[in-house]
Formats: C-alpha cells, structure tokens, sequence
C-alpha cells in the first residue's frame, strides 16, 4: 500500500498555450497522478484549464514516436539518429547542390514558440540552410501584429499589450481571450480579470460576429460582419478628430503623422460604414466617445481581426486608437513589458529587431518579414516550376496541412517533393508525407523557460522550470535534432563549414546557457557580480512557483531606442487604405455566406486530438449558422451539410445558434483528421473536417501577407435533401 508519502511534487509552467499557468504535478514514482493549478504561481493564481491534463495524455501517449522512423514501402522503419540525421542532411546538400539553395525550405509551426531550445536552435539551422524559402505559423497568426510594432514602434517584438488588470474600459475586437486563455496578451485565468474590470466598475464592450464566451462576460456585445473591422475602427477615428476629442497626451512629441491619419479617417464617417460593418452609426459614435473618455482605455484585438484581408491595417489602427486616445504606455491602456530576458534590448538596432519587404516571393511576390515569406504561399512554391522551384522541405513541430490555408493543395505540393523531413513526435497530416521523421523528447523531459510569453504578458512575471523527467534512453532534445542536422550539413558540404571561432561557440553556447546569459545580462540580471542580488539562472531554479516581478510601467520614449520616433502613418498601411475604401461598397455586403474560425477552450489548434480526455463529449467540429440562415436554405439542427468555396469542400453537420450573426457561419480549426496515414488513433476516431480545405491561399492580407481565414465565402447546402 502506497501513501502520501510516495508522491512527489513538481511544480513547472505548462507550456501547452499562451497562458503560462503554473501547474503542480503529483507524482508517485514515474508515474504521474495528477495536474493541477499552482496556487502559488503568482502569475496564475492556482488557474488551470482542461487542457493542463493533456501534458500527461501527451507524455504517455502510445502513438508519440520515441525513435526516428524512416518511411518504405513497407510502411515505418525504425532507424538509428545518426543514420537518420545523416540521411537528411546528405540529401538536402545534393537537392541544393542540384537545384540551388532556395531548393529546401524551412517551415516553424506554432509549438517552437513554446520551447526556448527549440526556438533559438531553429536560427541555427536556418542560417545552416542557407535558404530564402523560410515559412512557420507566425503568417497564419499573428504577424500583422509584428508588422505593425516594426512600422510603429521600430520593433517586431515592441507589441503593446492590454493592460486588462488596471483598465477601465476593454474593447474587445475579432478575440475571444475566455477560450484561447488570451493570446498575445499572456493573462491566466483571463475570465476572472475581465469580470474584475466590470467589478471595479469599469466596462466591457466586444465586437465579433459570434456572440462568444468573451462576450458573454461583456457590458455589451456587437456584431460585425467579417474583414470590416478596419472600417470601424477608421470610423471610431474619425469621431475623434471630428468631435476633437483626441489627446495624445504626453507622447505627442514623439509622434509623427497625426495629419496624415486624421485626412484618411475623414473619408470613414460612421454613417460611410454603417453598411459595410453592419453596426449602427450611433453605436459607432458612442463607442468612440467611451474609449476616448475613459479613465484607460485598450483594445485587444486578435485572430479575427490579424487573419483577414485587412490584417495589417487593423493591428495599425488599433494602435493609431491608442496612440490618439493617450492610452499608449499608460497603465490601464496598451503597454510594453519589461522581461528578465529582454529580446528588445538584446536586437535593438539589429536587423533582429525586424525587416520588411526586402525581398520577395518567387511566384506571387509577396514581400518577407524577417526573413520568412507568408506560408500562403508554400504550395505554389512547391508545384509551380521553374528556377527556385521548392523540390525539398523540412518541418519543425507543425502541421500545416491542417493549419495552412488549402491545405488539400499543400498536401499535393508535398505529395510531389524529392524530399522531406520532420522533427516531430506525430506522424500526423503534413509529416506522414515526410522520407524521415527525428521525434524529439516531450516537454516534461526538458527544462523550460517562456522567452517569448513573459513578453506578452499582463504583468512582468519570471519563471523557470526544470525537467520532471530525465530523457528515456536514446532520444534527442528539440535542439539537439536542430543543431546536429546543422551541423551535418557542413559534413556533407565542405563550403558550409563554419569558423573555427563559430564552431566554439556552437558548440560551449547551448540553448541553456544562452538563457542564462540573458538572464544574466538582462535588465533584472546579475551582471558581472556574482554575489549581487541580480537574477541569474540558478537563482530562478530555487524558485518553483516563479516570481512576479510588477505591474507593466510606463517606458516611452526610452523603451524606443535611439532615433525612433512613433510613426503614425507608415506607408505600407497608408497605400492599402484605398483597397480598403473600394471593399467597403462593393465585396464586404456581397450575397455570399462568410465562413469565420472559433476557439474551443479544449483544443489546441491540430495538435491536441489524440487526448481522450480532451476530445471526448459532444462532436464540437460543427458548422455554427443562424437559425434564419438554416431556415432558408431547409437546414435544420444536426443536418449533415456541404460547405462550399473556391478551394474545396467539406461536409459537416450543422449547429443552429443566435450566437452567430445572420449571414456568418463558423468552424473550428484544427481538425480533418481523416486522412489516410497518420498515426492518431484518437484523432482519426474523431476526424471533423479541416477548416483549411475551405480557407482559400490566394486571399491574404495584402500588406503583410498573413492568411485570411476570417470572411472566407462559402455556398452551404444540406446534403439530406
Ligand atoms: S490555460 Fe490551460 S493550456 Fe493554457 S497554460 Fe493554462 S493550463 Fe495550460
């Protein structure tokens, strides 16, 4: 009989979303008993979501590859890693050496930002490369964001964040924070925060073409119709320099473009939108009016409005709104972090601190951010001929068949390559296509550390978290994969070996000491005394639960570095505002049905379907529409329908709801695990259907390239009849 005297306790950070929360692990011997909130993480509170047990579901997952596995035509072969490195570095070196550089690409999916080893030996296999075709998630999310913070701000990672804790009024626009957990805004137990801004008397206002669960919270809820988001916020603009009620307040001297923005706002009066948007004139001048006379003010808006044609102009807006309303660095409005490891400062003045536009897409031309060309554009590199032609590819923890928009031509394009590789523990949609597959260890075998999420968070918080487990015999880290196929590269190609003084350095600059020489060195860091109070690595590690660090604080201008001033009206989003005003009267009140995403609190984009215990209950992949809508085309609740678009087709069946603006139905994304191939035996039990076999490759944003999942048209038929 065991007893409580067995267990053991482990406290890390889950690394399975955004949210950062603390959780505490129960262990008796290996064997793990239970997940639950740290109440001692300061952060978090002691908050979980369902989703947390998923790191025990994933770490003793059957179907999660331990070895690297070689595809025959007898099906998988194990093989051993240094045959299985070797053999995709010997063939990337002859594609490249045969077609050119641009030959392989490089494609990053969203997990890599949720492991620190992973995300800084990814730079080292990307430069190994030596290719311009680099792709990952971040053009299917979030990258409007980043495009706007460079323009602005002089900084792809400067991204203002919603200071939810202090603010007095929340616009929330195109995001639903209660079930993604907050997204670009890291805030554990997000729904207690929002009900705390309408506990301290403060309001709540979300716009969205879906009633959600955000807005079910809110003071008042309004719809809009698909992609027009831009329009409302020209609108809300315009009403200030209108009305003259904007005060930039103390940041005025470092503004640049106020007229420029205030002549392009004059051509969106609420009553010009009112249409297009399908909100009120009214309704529009009273939500100006709240936002710019609020104590504080911000608006977080996130994937509806990033993953749309008019991505980039909505991010710039939506920061134009804060600039113009003085909520910019104010507490309470939209603010910048203070991270123990400051990407910021570290890149300030580099090209690290983000690039644009320098170079362009081989078939389309569509511009670069920082080195990586919109993943919209992956399949047609890859089955369009001619020199640079995509004929070899490596992915890195994605999946982009199913998180990619068409991904049914994705799937040929991949179907058609001399070569392929993933460093991925699924065989799953996108890596079945794959020659070889290096599996690397699951988060709990690693330390962790969130570079990316203290970022982004609502307080500026520090944690770090050992390894629950030590590596099972014979299996490799994220980095250690990255690096070692780097480093065989230059094996295989004499001309890619590196600098003796390179070579030391890869080899003494692990990704753990990296992390703690930017620890060190960062803003809260030791420095060079050892025995001073400063932060450091080690010293982290004596604290399980992390440590909370303080309120963001004010830090413009300093915070912009040397020479930048705030732009107001970069010209890439100013020379799209007339496609903008050409929409408004013709596509966006077109006849068509507009297809939009949803978020579910217990799912993860694709990568979470082989829980169970997550997966379980009620089919949730389910065609959302309004009941007039059904109505008029004979659909009834649970009716098995066709959805329709340019790219392809998809059956599911059809969830009747209020919750859904007339003319909008909705889909959740992630799934189509039915495909031939993959190794899920959970997912493929409970497949759906891929909102990316109807999301269309040739809609992005058209100044950043971000796909545009959001407003797609669709034709919906009941198959019953
Ligand atoms: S919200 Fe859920 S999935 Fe996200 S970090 Fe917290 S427990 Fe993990």
């Amino acid at each position: 009989m065991s007893t409580e005297t067995d267990v053991r306790h482990h406290f890390r950070t889950c690394h399975l979303c955004e949210a950062i929360c603390g959780v505490e692990i129960r262990l008796r011997g290996n064997e793990i008993l239970s997940v639950r909130g740290d109440p001692d993480d300061p952060f978090s509170r002691g908050h979980i979501c369902p989703k947390a047990l998923g790191l025990k579901d994933v770490h003793e997952d059957p179907d999660r590859l331990r070895h690297p596995v070689r595809r025959t035509a007898g099906g998988w072969q194990r093989i051993g890693w240094d045959e299985a490195i070797d053999e995709v570095a010997e063939r990337v070196v002859a594609i490249q050496a045969a077609h050119g550089n641009d030959a392989v690409a490089l494609y990053l999916g969203n997990p890599t930002v949720h492991s620190y080893s992973a995300l800084l030996s990814s730079v080292v296999l990307s430069r190994a490369l030596r290719t311009r075709n680099r792709y990952s998630a971040t053009s299917v999310d979030q990258l409007p964001h980043h495009l706007a913070s460079l323009l602005m701000f002089g900084h792809q990672f400067l991204l203002p964040i919603p200071d939810i804790d202090r603010t007095d009024f929340l616009l929330v626009l195109g995001a639903n924070p209660v079930a993604s957990n907050g997204s670009l805004m890291t805030a554990p137990d997000v729904a207690h925060r929002l009900k705390a801004i309408r506990g301290r008397g403060g309001r709540i206002v979300v716009v969205d073409p879906r009633r959600s669960e955000t807005a079910a919270l809110a003071d008042r809820h309004l719809f809009i119709r698909p992609g027009s988001d831009a329009l409302l916020l020209f609108a809300m603009l315009n009403v200030l320099f209108e009305e003259r009620s904007f005060a930039p307040g103390r940041l005025q001297p470092w503004i640049d473009g106020i007229e420029a923005v205030e002549q392009l706002a004059a051509r969106f009066p609420p009553e010009a939108v009112s249409e297009a948007t399908s909100i009120p004139a009214a309704e529009i001048r009273t939500l100006a009016r709240e936002f710019a006379s609020a104590r504080s003010a911000a608006c977080h808006g996130r994937i509806g409005t990033s993953t749309q044609s008019f991505g980039g102009l909505c991010q710039w807006l939506i920061q134009v709104l804060h600039v113009m309303t003085g909520n910019l660095d104010r507490p309470g409005g939209a603010m910048f972090t203070a991270p123990a490891f400051d990407l910021v400062a570290r890149t300030q003045g580099t090209s690290q601190a983000g690039h644009f536009a320098r170079r362009r897409t081989r078939v389309r031309g569509l511009p670069e951010f920082s080195g990586e060309f919109p993943v919209a554009t992956l399949a047609e590199e890859m089955d369009t001929p001619g020199p640079g032609q995509v004929r070899a590819l490596i992915t890195s923890a994605g999946n982009p068949v199913l998180s990619t928009p068409n991904g049914a031509r994705l799937e040929r394009a991949l179907g058609s390559l001399e070569f392929m590789a993933s460093v991925d523990f699924y065989i799953n949609e996108t890596t079945r296509h794959a020659n070889i597959i290096l599996p690397p260890t699951f988060a709990l075998e690693r330390d962790h550390y969130d570079l990316i999420f203290h970022l982004l968070a609502i307080r500026n918080t520090v944690k770090y978290s050992l390894p629950l487990y030590d590596p099972a015999p014979d299996t490799r880290h994220d980095w250690q994969i990255l690096q070692g196929i780097a480093a065989r590269l230059a094996v295989h190609d004499p001309g890619r070996r590196p600098r003796l003084v390179d070579r030391l350095r890869a080899r003494l600059l692990t990704p753990k000491r990296l992390l703690a020489l930017g620890l060190r060195f960062g803003p809260r860091g030791a420095g060079w005394t050892p025995f001073g109070k400063g932060l450091t690595l080690a010293r982290l590690a004596r604290l399980p639960h992390g440590q909370d660090l303080g309120a963001l604080e004010p830090c413009l201008p300093e915070r912009l570095g040397p020479n930048v001033r705030i732009q107001l009206a970069p010209a890439p989003f100013v020379a799209d505002v007339d496609r903008l005003a050409r929409e408004m009267s013709h596509s966006m009140t077109g006849p068509a049905m507009r297809l939009i995403g949803r978020r579910d609190l217990r799912s993860n984009n694709s990568w979470m379907h082989n829980s169970q215990r997550l997966v379980k209950g009620p089919r949730r992949c389910t065609l959302l529409m309004h009941p007039a809508d059904a109505a008029r085309l004979g659909i009834n609740d649970g009716t098995r329908v066709s959805v329709r678009s340019r790219a392809g087709a998809i059956a599911v069946d059809a969830q009747l709801s209020e919750e859904i603006m007339p003319g909008v139905v909705s889909l959740p994304h992630g799934w189509g695990h039915d495909r031939p191939g993959t190794r899920q035996a959970v997912a493929s039990a409970h497949p759906g259907a891929s909102i990316n076999d109807l999301t269309d490759e040739l809609v992005v944003d058209a100044v950043s390239g971000n796909a545009a999942f959001s407003g797609v048209p669709v034709t919906v038929e009941s198959m019953t009849s």
